[in-house]
């Protein structure tokens, strides 16, 4: 039986497995992708490198929990300064007030993968069910690899974090809750924590391009926020983060309503197409011109009703712990103070 397993290699899973491996337990990760970081996410094509999904960091709140400075020396992490706009309801861009931006050079995943040199991590492995044990946990999955030597059905675990989205947690404890009053109420409050999806298109312009907006005043690159648009969230010019950028590049991410009507279609290419055309509408028409397009969609993007508490926990289980961005905060700060707390708690239930 393994000490602890950590369920997602997000940035709350990687803070909370480093802080119990640093504390001398055994720590075993797993994750269903391929890649580290969750939705701190970087696509490759060729040599280029997009942030599809969280687009920058800024200063922590609570500087006890930072790594940004750490990461600002190592080169991981840079400053970033593009010219910041509004994008309002009716489509009209207001200049905005500049911000204090960090991102990496190298794509945001390279700030999960200067957490995780020296963890154990399973990855392309997703838990399907949670069961509790008398002296533990059973954690039951799926390798998603066709080539993984290892073909692990269950893992037992003294204690685990649940570093996942909220509505895929509650998922893994469907099975056993109806026999579990504890973990049918851990279950319930999973339940009443919601998400915005977003859809998110990249696209690549030919060098040629001025890749400028038509109101900018600085050559730095822009970012366009806003939640009044019925189409838009954000977009920016994704190529300003990089320190040799071999093309434009930008990265536009739907509005939470375009995102619910929009998720299931199949012709995904259309759907990126639209978010497009609305971008070259209100912001600058060479950009419903791309030379390539990726899209992605994200089910679980954006927190829009918190759990209210920086964990989930019942002191009926000390060994089962949910954490994430969804507890509170809703942003890499939230998963991280998430993360500090849910291996606190864990340290403590395991003495
Ligand atoms: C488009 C977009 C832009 C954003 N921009 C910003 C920003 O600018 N600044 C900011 O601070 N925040 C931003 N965020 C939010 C930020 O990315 C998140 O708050 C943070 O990354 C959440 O970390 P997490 O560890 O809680 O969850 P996640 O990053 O979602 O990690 C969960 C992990 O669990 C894995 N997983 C899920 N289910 C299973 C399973 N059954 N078995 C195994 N593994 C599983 C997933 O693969 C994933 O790796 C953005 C988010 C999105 C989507």
């Amino acid at each position: 039986m393994e000490d602890v397993v950590v369920i997602g290699a997000g940035l709350s899973g990687l803070t909370a497995a480093r802080q119990l491996q640093q504390a001398g337990h055994q720590v075993i990760v797993i994750d269903k992708s391929r890649g580290l970081g969750g939705r701190l996410a970087t696509r490759r094509r060729g040599f280029t490198a997009v942030d599809h999904g969280c687009r920058h960091l800024q200063p922590f709140s609570d500087s006890t929990l930072s790594f940004l400075p750490a990461l600002l020396e190592a080169g991981v992490l840079q400053s970033w300064e593009p010219e910041p706009f509004t994008l309002e309801a009716g489509g009209s861009l207001k200049a905005g007030l500049p911000e204090t931006l960090y991102t990496a050079p190298q794509g945001m995943s390279a700030v999960a993968k200067a957490l995780a040199p020296g963890l154990t991590i399973h990855r392309q492995w997703r838990a399907t069910a949670l069961t509790p044990l008398p002296q533990g946990w059973r954690i039951e999955g799926e390798t998603l690899s066709a080539d993984r030597q290892e073909q692990l059905s269950s893992i037992k675990a003294k204690a685990v974090v649940v570093a996942i989205p909220a509505p895929q947690a509650a998922a893994l404890m469907d099975k056993a809750a109806p026999q579990n009053e504890g973990l049918f109420k851990l279950m319930h409050q999973l339940q009443n924590v919601e998400f915005d999806a977003v859809i998110t298109a990249m696209a690549g312009y030919s060098s040629d391009e001025s890749a400028n907006l038509p109101n900018q005043t600085s050559r730095g690159g822009w970012m366009v926020g806003g939640n009044s648009h019925p189409i838009l969230r954000w977009a920016a010019l994704d190529s300003s983060k990089r320190t040799d950028p071999q093309e434009p590049v930008t990265v536009v991410h739907s509005s939470a309503v375009f995102a619910a009507n929009n998720i299931d279609r199949s012709d995904l290419e259309s759907v990126g197409q639209e978010l497009l055309a609305a971008a070259a509408g209100s912001l600058a028409s060479w950009l419903g011109s791309p030379t390539w397009m990726q899209v992605h969609r994200w089910r679980y993007g954006f927190v829009r009703q918190p759990l209210g508490s920086p964990l989930l926990h019942s002191p009926a289980m000390p060994t089962l712990v949910g954490c994430g961005d969804w507890c509170s905060g809703g942003n890499v700060e939230g998963a991280i103070a998430s993360g500090y707390r849910a291996a606190e708690l864990i340290a403590t239930a395991l003495k």
